[in-house]
């Protein structure tokens, strides 16, 4: 049954198949009519054909009245009902049985000719040229009631040959169309359900065959659309992992290889036991491109530098894009250093010139190097990327620094570094940082010192390693995001002091707190500050911020707006470090700070270096032309005293006038004892 129920449930087969069927029955039905016809004239042929033999053997020898005699004996016999006997002219001879039946033309040859039927088709009437009697023509009627019966059974044989031919044709078709139409069919419709799920193996799913006609050409057609299916998706399928293969292994804006393909290119390196020079670079503050002219302009500067780097590069070196603003440009084989300086500074030239980034804009991008080369066997690719990235990182430091070759000492200091870091985090904690106060003095002109202020200088007491200086512990601080925490605890700090000296002598001293370069770039910098103070309590009139003159350098409008905001407040800011961070005079001018301070390394070299006395002259001859402050730090000896009292200088900061302290030694050193007349007029002072 189960082979059969595909095959009855097959539309297409009971169609054909019922197709086929009718068609059967219509042609039998036209072939049984006239055949049934045929059949029921030649029974009817049979009976004349015996009456004309019985009368003529009746005939045969009979004269006149004998003819009479022999027609009426065969009367009766064989169904004869009547038989009358005509001579050429049609007068009747002699007769027998019933009423005779009037003459007709009859047949020629022996056959009889039949004048047709009577009774409903009981009776026959038949003529012939009687061969017993000379020019005399026969008519007999025959009793034929057994015709219509026969043929009756003929037609019922002939239906039922008909019904078995429509059931054997129907099933045989039936099963042809099975096999040669339904099971070919069910099996492409399998095939290309198959093929559809899985189109990546529709190759899987041909079908094969050997046939030559129609089905075999559209199995053959199925079979190759299969094969071009899985065809196209596997070349679909390698374009795309082609695709994938090569963004994992390129940057796709530049097209250049990217981190992975360094490291890979690395290994293989490795593998070969080959040295490779490593150049680490980097595009400093790229972000500022990105965020004044959008990502997209961004990223058509770096192509364009990935151009002239690879231009810069050798044909052998691989250059890669490994970071938002990073490249890596990778040499295999024995360098020289001075082949990898040269090669730094190659790349450094043409990255110089300034690049277009949309029409009548241009950026120039400051480029830093950190050089790394393997030094033996066990540097893997990983090692020699952090070791340039290391090299990189110290770029940073020096301004003038544009690239750095990597070496055991800066991978130590990195681990010092990385210790301190952890201990910093744990001091803040433990309370092992705290702040002392150096103060600041104006100078009279009779040599006298008044103080005019003190500033908050940090300091660290490592339980082993003892006082740490806030110049090696304020940068890790900032690289580790701790210098928030540091700074609020010396506004802490200060705002309690503060408070405590007002409340003790009605007055303070103002106190000034340095800012980290980040803390300077900081967008909510004044708020911060603000909201710092206020939870110090101190007055924002008592406190100054120094912000070094690099910091203020780096971008220069943010500079100008955020000095507007502190001052706003009522802080004042000062520039530390002035004469290092290689001001434009223009700028300075629209920063509107209320001080500058001298460098230390200008001031230690006064009375030692005419150039540097020249430095502290302009500086202090700058901040008067600007009606700014100038404080001179770090002076030491009475030589550099007398110098700068001599030029003017507003105030003056160093171990000749008082070292830093802890806040109640700087009390009861510069504060219990000084004048009430002193005091007012300090505060009196901007
Ligand atoms: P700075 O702000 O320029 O501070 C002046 C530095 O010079 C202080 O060093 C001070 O002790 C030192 N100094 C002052 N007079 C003399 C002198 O006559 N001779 C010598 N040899 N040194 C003198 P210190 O405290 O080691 O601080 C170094 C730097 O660390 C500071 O330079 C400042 O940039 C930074 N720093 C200190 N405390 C903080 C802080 O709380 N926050 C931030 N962000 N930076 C701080
Ligand atoms: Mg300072
Ligand atoms: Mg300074």
């Amino acid at each position: 049954m189960t082979i059969w129920r595909p095959l009855l449930r097959c539309r297409l087969c009971w169609r054909i198949t019922l197709g086929v069927f009718a068609l059967i029955v219509a042609v039998e039905s036209v072939i049984l009519v006239p055949s049934g016809r045929r059949f029921e004239r030649t029974e009817w042929q049979r009976v004349a054909a015996r009456a004309q033999i019985m009368v003529e053997s009746a005939l045969a020898g009979a004269r006149g009245a004998d003819a009479a005699k022999a027609a009426s004996s065969v009367i009766g016999l064989y169904g004869l009902r009547s038989v009358a006997i005509y001579d050429s002219r049609g007068a009747l001879i002699a007769q027998g049985g019933e009423p005779p039946a009037p003459p007709f033309a009859a047949a020629r040859g022996d056959m009889a000719g039949l004048a047709g039927t009577g009774d409903g088709g009981r009776t026959l009437t038949a003529a012939w040229l009687s061969h017993a009697i000379a020019r005399a023509t026969v008519v007999a009627r025959v009793e034929a009631s057994a015709v219509p019966a026969r043929l009756r059974a003929y037609l019922l044989r002939v239906a039922g040959l008909v019904g078995i031919i429509v059931v054997v044709v129907t099933v045989g078709t039936m099963l042809i169309l099975d096999l040669s139409l339904l099971r070919p069919l069910l099996r492409l419709r399998e095939s290309s359900l198959a093929a559809g799920a899985d189109p990546e193996h529709a190759e899987a799913f041909v079908l094969g065959t050997r046939r030559r006609d129609e089905m075999g050409e559209l199995i053959a057609a199925h079979d190759a659309m299969l094969a071009q299916v899985a065809e196209s998706r596997r070349r679909d399928r390698e374009m795309a992992e082609e695709r994938a293969r090569f963004l994992t292994h390129h940057d796709p804006s530049t097209g250049l290889p990217n981190g992975a393909a360094l490291l890979e290119f690395l290994a293989h390196q490795g593998e070969a036991a080959n040295p490779v020079t490593l150049l680490h670079l980097n595009v400093q503050r790229f972000r500022l491109v990105n965020s004044t002219y959008g990502a997209q302009a961004g990223e058509r500067v770096l192509c364009a530098l990935a151009r002239r780097l690879q231009h810069a590069a050798a044909p052998g070196d691989l250059l890669a894009r490994i970071g938002a603003d990073r490249f890596a440009v990778a040499r295999g084989g024995e360098i020289p250093p001075h082949e990898a300086h040269s090669l730094a500074e190659r790349l450094l030239r043409h990255a110089a010139p300034p690049i277009e980034v949309s029409a009548g804009n241009e950026v120039s991008l400051a480029v830093r190097i950190g050089i790394a080369q393997t030094d033996g066997p066990d540097v893997s690719g990983e090692d020699l990327v952090s070791r340039a990235e290391l090299a990189l990182s110290r770029t940073y430091e020096d301004p003038a620094c544009k690239y750095q070759f990597y070496s055991a000492d800066l991978a130590e200091q990195a681990r010092e570094h990385q210790l301190l870091a952890q201990d910093l985090e744990r001091a803040l904690q433990r309370d092992e940082l705290f702040v002392v106060l150096q103060p600041k003095f104006e100078l009279a002109r009779d040599g006298a010192a008044a103080l005019s202020g003190a500033e908050a200088l940090l300091r660290w007491r490592h339980p082993e390693r003892g006082p740490v200086s806030p110049a090696k512990f304020i940068p890790i601080a900032e690289s580790t995001g701790l210098v928030d925490a540091l700074t609020e605890l010396v506004l802490r700090a200060v705002g309690e002091r503060i408070r405590a000296w007002r409340a003790r002598y009605g007055w303070s001293p103002r106190v000034a707190v340095n800012l980290s370069a980040q803390q300077f770039g900081r967008a909510d910098l004044a708020a911060w500050l603000s909201r710092l103070l206020a939870e110090s309590g101190a007055p924002p009139g008592l406190v100054e911020v120094e912000i070094t003159e690099t910091a203020a350098m780096r971008d220069v409008l943010h500079s100008v707006a955020a000095v507007g905001e502190l001052r706003g407040l009522g802080l004042r800011v000062s520039i530390d470090d002035f004469g290092t961070g290689y001001s434009s005079l223009s700028y300075l001018r629209r920063f509107a700070v209320d001080a500058i301070k001298i460098d230390k390394s200008f001031v230690d070299d006064i009375g030692r270096d005419r150039h540097a006395e020249a430095v502290c002259s302009a500086i202090l001859r700058l901040g008067q032309s600007l009606g700014m402050r100038v404080v001179a730090e770090g002076v030491e000896t009475a030589a550099q005293a007398d110098f700068l009292r001599r030029r003017k200088c507003d105030e003056v900061q160093g171990f000749l006038f008082g070292k830093p302290l802890a806040p109640v030694a700087f009390e009861q050193a510069w504060l219990r004892d000084m004048p009430a007349a002193h005091a007012t007029a300090l505060l009196a002072r901007r």
